[in-house]
């Protein structure tokens, strides 16, 4: 179990806080991602923990820094190596991508060293953080213009890697369970094709970070550490019944087929079926353009909450339901491998 920061290794107990350099602005100040990591005295597995890869969303890098406050390195055990906002371009202006380059960082890993800041960016959080990592989550939320029902994507994959994405996610503590396959250029893929466990949280959205659902991600992080034994105590909020939900064939979002003023219908977390009226779409005078019916049965997850919409605009994000209820697939294995692939 070892953490390299700023070209050295921590010691145990030590917390650090870095602005690794990514490149110099025109009048020669620093572009910078900044990292912590924090090596416990004891010796367990490397957490790595990603936030703030979208610029407009902030429950991810509050409840990182929050559970960062709480961490005591002399009760730890193992270590983290984290970063509250991987992508500082977007945090400036608030927006999903960075103004310098306007790349979606979570379409640009593995990165390139050599590329674009977005991708230069990407790749120091692979290097310094993935690659670092015994476990990995990545921490997300609806963004500006959306709100979602809290859910965890595992990675849906056969063998012994998909198996322990799953327990991590039920051991995050949030009732929807999003079963995906890494797609290429995402972040949880480089994770995957390195052997790392990896969910993928999402929690709150609107731009804002509200209480409850800030409360959302700090429980589920303080919930994988405890399952992986990095610090003590029972597992909190656990849900009564858990259900997987996974993306409809024409994919994640349906999108819009008009602009104009959107009135929702539905809310989320709500069950619908086939047919079901989702909202509809009023031009500037208030007159009807069409109606958005729901394409399948499901659970409205994504619900976009700035009324302007323009065509082709993300509009719902309804996800099918492939298992749901207490039968024995929701049990949480007790973890029983949580070490480093390093000896203390
Ligand atoms: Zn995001």
């Amino acid at each position: 179990m070892k953490i390299k920061l700023d070209n050295r290794y921590l010691n145990t107990g030590e917390e650090k806080q870095f602005l690794h350099p990514i490149g110099k602005r025109h009048d020669g100040t620093n572009i910078g991602l900044p990292l912590v990591g924090i090596m416990g005295e004891k010796p367990g597995p490397v957490l790595g923990i990603t936030a703030g890869v979208h610029g407009d969303e902030y429950e991810g890098p509050e409840a990182l820094r929050l559970i960062i406050d709480e961490i005591d390195p002399k009760e730890l055990r193992g270590g983290i190596i984290c970063t509250p906002h991987a992508n500082m371009s977007a945090l400036e202006i608030h927006h999903r991508s960075g103004w310098i380059d306007r790349l979606d960082m979570n379409r640009s890993f593995p990165g390139k060293n050599n590329g674009y800041i977005t991708e230069r960016a990407a790749d120091i959080v692979v290097k310094e953080i993935i690659e670092q990592s015994d476990y990995f989550l990545d921490l997300h939320s609806a963004g500006l213009s959306y709100d979602l029902e809290a859910y965890v994507g595992f990675n849906d994959t056969e063998g012994k890697l998909g198996e322990e994405s799953y327990e991590l996610a039920k051991a995050f503590g949030v009732p929807l369970l999003y079963s995906s396959t890494p797609f290429p250029n995402v972040m949880r893929l480089e994770a995957h094709k390195r052997n790392i466990p990896a969910i993928l949280v999402e929690s709150g959205g609107e731009g804002r970070c509200k209480t409850d659902r800030l409360s959302i991600m700090k429980t589920g992080i303080s919930n994988v550490m405890k399952y992986l034994g990095m610090i003590d105590g029972e597992l909190q909020e656990l849900p009564n019944k858990y259900t997987v939900i996974k993306a409809p064939s024409y994919g994640e979002f349906l999108h819009s087929p008009a602009s104009g003023y959107l009135r929702g219908k539905v809310g989320i977390g709500e069950k619908v079926k086939k047919g079901d009226l989702l909202g509809e779409i009023v031009d500037v005078f208030g007159n009807k353009i069409i109606s958005i019916t729901s394409p399948l049965d499901g659970i409205i997850l994504i619900v976009r909450t700035i009324p302007s919409i323009r065509l082709g605009d993300w509009a719902f994000s309804i996800v099918e339901i492939t298992n749901e209820g207490n039968n024995q697939d929701f049990v949480i294995e007790s973890h029983k491998e949580c070490v480093s692939n390093e000896t203390f």
